[in-house]
């Protein structure tokens, strides 16, 4: 059933339940999930292994089904047939490894797939192709196999086959985890240019310094929301984040061990430079 037009993902009392490996004992994953991620956002969704993350990113984009509850994507129920072209054309997943993403022998054709799928004119994927590739910096090898490339060029490939879909909502699970410092400053500095343009990203992460920068914070522990907020307000409460077993980033960490010999530091600063600027005064 279509509730409106309005944009956003609603997810309401969400539950799944994996059923156990060789019968044995079910794995309740979601244990009734309320959220709404209206689009716009930049949201990072954090938690222990295991919290159910990459669950939820899964019923988001249709690819799981709820046990019990509700996904709606711009009013569009997953669980109705007819909706699925719609999710599927405005929800866009990159997974952790981008190999196992790779379906062409050159980068061009590899972020044509989805186009392509779609049955667009000839000419559109083109145009779409090269926008993406160049998007993502990587136009100039658009003629090379991708498995030649770096994890970091792999994944901007990826994103840029993801992105040639014309989402509304990217969805990254890990996206940065497999790539090296430089590779993943450049996707994470790459999803920011993205927000900037427009589009709507949820982020599953584990590197709370990718977290400062978002709009919102979502954390799960053991399948229900523990936290949905600010980052300035998730990283001030050092007893939740133990509570939640997710680190500090490292110039919140720094701020904590400063407040013992500075104890006018305010309790919410999240970068180097909020630090600076604060011990100036
Ligand atoms: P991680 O950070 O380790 O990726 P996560 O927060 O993404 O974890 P999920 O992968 O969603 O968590 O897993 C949530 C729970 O569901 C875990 O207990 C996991 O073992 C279980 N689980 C996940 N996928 C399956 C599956 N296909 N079959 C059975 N159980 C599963």
């Amino acid at each position: 059933m279509t509730t409106g037009n309005h944009h956003a993902i609603e997810i309401r009392e969400l539950h799944h339940v994996y059923a156990g490996p060789g019968g044995g004992d079910s794995i309740a994953a979601l244990r009734g999930v309320d959220l709404t991620l209206p689009a716009g956002q930049f949201v990072t969704l954090v938690g222990a292994n295991g919290s159910g993350k990459t669950t939820l990113a899964r019923h988001i984009n249709g690819l799981l089904l709820p046990t019990q509850g509700q996904v709606q994507v711009d009013g569009r129920d997953t669980r109705d047939r007819t909706a699925w072209p719609y999710i599927r054309t405005h929800i866009a997943l990159v997974f952790q490894r981008p190999e196992d993403q790779i379906v062409a022998t050159t980068v061009a054709d590899d972020v044509a797939f989805g186009p392509e799928n779609f049955g667009l004119p000839s000419d559109e994927i083109e145009r779409r192709v090269r926008q993406a590739l160049e998007t993502v910096r990587m136009w100039s090898y658009r003629h090379r196999p991708p498995h030649l490339l770096s994890v970091g060029q792999q994944q901007r490939v990826a994103i840029a086959g993801a992105l040639a879909v014309h989402p509304t909502y990217l969805l990254l699970d890990e996206a940065t985890a497999m790539l090296d410092p430089a590779g993943r400053q450049e996707v994470e500095a790459l999803l920011q240019r993205l927000h900037a343009q427009g589009l709507t990203i949820l982020s599953i992460t584990h590197r709370m310094e990718s977290v400062v920068s978002a709009d919102r914070v979502i954390a799960l522990a053991a399948g229900r929301v523990a936290f949905e907020g600010s980052p300035r307000r998730f990283f001030a409460d050092a007893d939740r984040l133990a509570e939640l077993r997710l680190a500090l980033p490292p110039a919140v960490a720094l701020a904590t061990r400063l407040r013992s010999h500075f104890p006018t530091l305010p309790a919410d600063t999240l970068t180097a430079e909020e630090i600076a600027e604060a011990l100036a005064r």
